[in-house]
């Protein structure tokens, strides 16, 4: 069994229960964390309290050199770390090393430099000065879809900050955490500065949620549990941040270069086996050109090989669970149960042994079908016609999710003035990359809050004006 990490030494349990890792691929157990409890929280939140004052007093520069030092250590083991990812999460190992692993290097670096480079209390409003100080004694709880990534999202702008941490990585893929919690262990945090408690959700998440002694809870999952965490911080009155669920358009206008879009919407839908909040789950495309879409997607579809983590060739690896499967396998009964027409994949076991799922296309999905409004989180996109423009923005929105979206169009002049009518947080503009120093996070029931960048950064500042 693994231990905790807490006031900068590895440590056993208070609980003797554990919860064990499972390879997705195999099925196998590959390892064991602890289902951590109340007390252990307990003590993480005490070493977190006691080390705020010297680390929130620490130079910000200071800071950032040590969170500069993590991110080298995290590029050097990037090839284990992505084994790591590939085997508790399934991520095919190319991706698990480029999406998984060097993304959240780069990420902690640019945290590394906002630290040193960020104006702390330079800001002047007439005779104020505004001073930007660490929030506090933070608890960070992260799902399994991007494991280390979700915690780097948060731990290093709260470590730039000046805040300590108390993280809870999620139970189904830990072992990224650990990795990374290794490394903070070898550049020599203060001790209390980063903890890290494993285990439930209902438990350990509840417990580091109602702590009196944390100032700020920024949690990323799914909506339904967002909410609860919401509603128990606030009888503290907690900063909350939260990074929640989504149901992601892909808007294709008729001008749009359609084989490239069709190709770009498929990949958005399917990236991380769909196991991504803000995939594209839904095109929405022109009634004329439906069938033409139709056709491409389910051609797209089938360059999606299903297969081993680690087997060359691979582009989808298993879900992460059997639960997440079985969720996975109910929509798309839910989905042919209400009159969609499965195009492509479905509910058959492409493989015998592990939680795969086969790259699935929906046709004929009518906007408020139960598979158009919720998150599925799996590779399962659905196709949906409009004829007005007007009409395809308001499918694009009618969902009570606004975490991401897509628009193609001829011009980039006119996907823009599109995508500045859609209700979300981020729109990639004819196939824009995904940015990382670029404000992320939710509009609606896709959250609270934005993470990367000075943004991200500044979800963990408390703001104080002194009148001179
Ligand atoms: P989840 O909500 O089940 O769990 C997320 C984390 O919260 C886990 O660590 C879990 O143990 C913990 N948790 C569960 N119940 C809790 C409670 N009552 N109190 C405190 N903590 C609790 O989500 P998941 O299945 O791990 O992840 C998938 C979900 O995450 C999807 O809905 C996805 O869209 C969302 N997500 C959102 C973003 C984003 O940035 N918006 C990013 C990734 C994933």
């Amino acid at each position: 069994m693994r231990h905790l990490y807490v006031n900068g030494t590895w440590t056993p349990s208070a609980s003797a229960e554990g919860i064990d890792v499972v390879n997705p691929a195999t099925e196998e157990v590959i390892d064991r964390v602890p289902a951590g409890s109340p007390d252990d929280v307990e003590v993480a939140v005490a070493a977190a309290r006691e080390a705020f004052g010297a680390w929130s007093a620490t130079p910000a520069a200071e800071r950032g050199k040590l969170l500069a030092t993590a991110a080298e250590l995290v590029t050097e083991r990037a090839e284990r770390i992505a084994r790591i990812i590939a085997t508790d999460l399934g991520a095919p190992y190319g991706i698990a090393l480029k999406v998984h692993t060097v993304m959240p290097a780069g990420v902690l670096a640019s945290f590394a430099r906002l630290a040193e480079t960020y104006d702390f209390d330079g800001e002047r409003v007439g005779n104020s000065r505004v001073l930007k100080e660490p929030a506090g004694v933070v608890g960070a709880i992260t799902p399994w879809n991007y494991p280390l990534h979700q915690v780097v999202c948060k731990v290093a702008p709260a470590l730039a900050a000046g805040c300590p941490v108390v993280l809870k990585p999620s139970e189904v893929a830990p072992l990224a955490a650990y990795a990374l919690a290794e490394i903070f262990d070898e550049v020599g945090l203060p001790p209390g500065v980063f903890n890290m408690v494993a285990g439930l959700g209902p438990v350990v998440g509840e417990a580091i949620v109602a702590h009196p002694e944390i100032d700020m809870v920024s949690f990323t999952g799914s909506t339904r549990a967002g909410r609860r965490v919401a509603a128990l911080a606030a009888e503290t009155v907690k900063r909350v941040a939260l990074e929640l669920g989504g149901k992601s358009a892909c808007v294709i206008l008729p001008d749009a270069d359609l084989g490239t879009a069709v190709k770009a919407a498929v990949a958005g839908a399917y990236i991380n086996s769909g196991q991504t909040c803000s995939a594209l789950t839904r095109m929405i495309v022109h009634r004329d050109q439906y069938d033409e879409v139709v056709g491409l997607a389910v051609e797209a579809a089938g360059r999606y090989t299903v297969g081993d983590p680690f087997a060359e060739g691979t582009r989808l690896g298993p879900l992460a669970s059997a639960a997440q499967r079985e969720r996975v396998v109910h929509y798309i009964n839910r989905g042919q149960e209400e009159g969609a027409r499965l195009v492509a994949g479905g509910t058959e076991r492409p493989l015998d042994v592990g939680y795969y799922v086969s790259p699935t296309v929906f046709a004929g999905v009518a906007p408020g079908m139960t598979i158009e409004q919720e998150e599925i989180f799996g590779p399962v996109v659905s196709i949906i016609p409009y004829v007005r423009e007007d009409e395809a923005v308001e499918i694009a929105n009618g969902t009570p999710y606004g975490l991401s979206g897509a628009v193609w169009a001829g011009s980039e002049e006119r996907a823009v003035a599109v995508a500045r009518r859609l209700r979300t947080g981020q729109v990639a503009i004819n196939g824009g990359r995904f940015n990382p120093m670029a404000p992320f996070g939710g509009y609606k029931h896709s959250g609270v809050g934005r993470e990367l960048g000075t943004y991200g950064l500044e979800e963990y500042l408390e703001i104080k004006a002194l009148h001179l």
